[in-house]
């Protein structure tokens, strides 16, 4: 793991109920850089400045969506999802994981775009630190190991 726990929780609210991350990172303006994996008109996948897991990515559709069924017609949702599936397969081929956890969370008081979370749980986690307890810690991405981490899973879904 070379993430680094400087989390800081002001900092992060601040961030996140400024504007909408989601739209000011896909607009491009840099008070919100990621490391971007993949994009298309649907969806675009990107590195979790914020990961619980090493290797945790966030799934989000291109539009500003909040609600994580009611938002979306069928085609648009399976559309995201397709992304969902692609993005995973990716990532458990590329970080040790023995079981991808995918969920959706967000806040209508701070991040509102939604947004999956794809976390690969490391192999050999103690089982009481896994599922809910895994998302307990949130760590601030190390931007040399997931510089490397990005163009890795790049290369897999481009
Ligand atoms: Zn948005």
């Amino acid at each position: 793991m070379t993430d680094q726990p400087t989390w800081d929780d002001a900092a992060y609210l601040e961030l996140v109920r400024k504007a909408c991350f989601v739209c000011e990172l896909l607009a491009g303006n840099p008070d919100y850089p990621h490391h971007v994996v993949y994009r298309d008109e649907h969806a675009a996948v990107f590195l979790n400045r914020f990961p619980s897991m090493h290797g945790h990515l966030l799934v989000t559709p291109t539009k500003h969506r909040e609600h994580v069924v009611t938002d979306f017609e069928l085609d648009e949702y399976l559309a995201v999802q397709a992304i969902v599936h692609k993005a995973g397969k990716a990532l458990t081929e590329t970080v040790p994981t023995e079981r991808l956890y995918v969920l959706s969370l967000g806040s209508q008081q701070g991040n509102r775009h939604v947004h999956w979370h794809l976390a690969p749980l490391p192999p050999d986690t103690p089982y009481e630190e896994q599922q809910f307890a895994a998302f307990q810690t949130m760590t601030r991405l190390n931007d040399e190991a997931g510089h490397a981490l990005a163009a890795r899973l790049r290369h897999k879904l481009n």
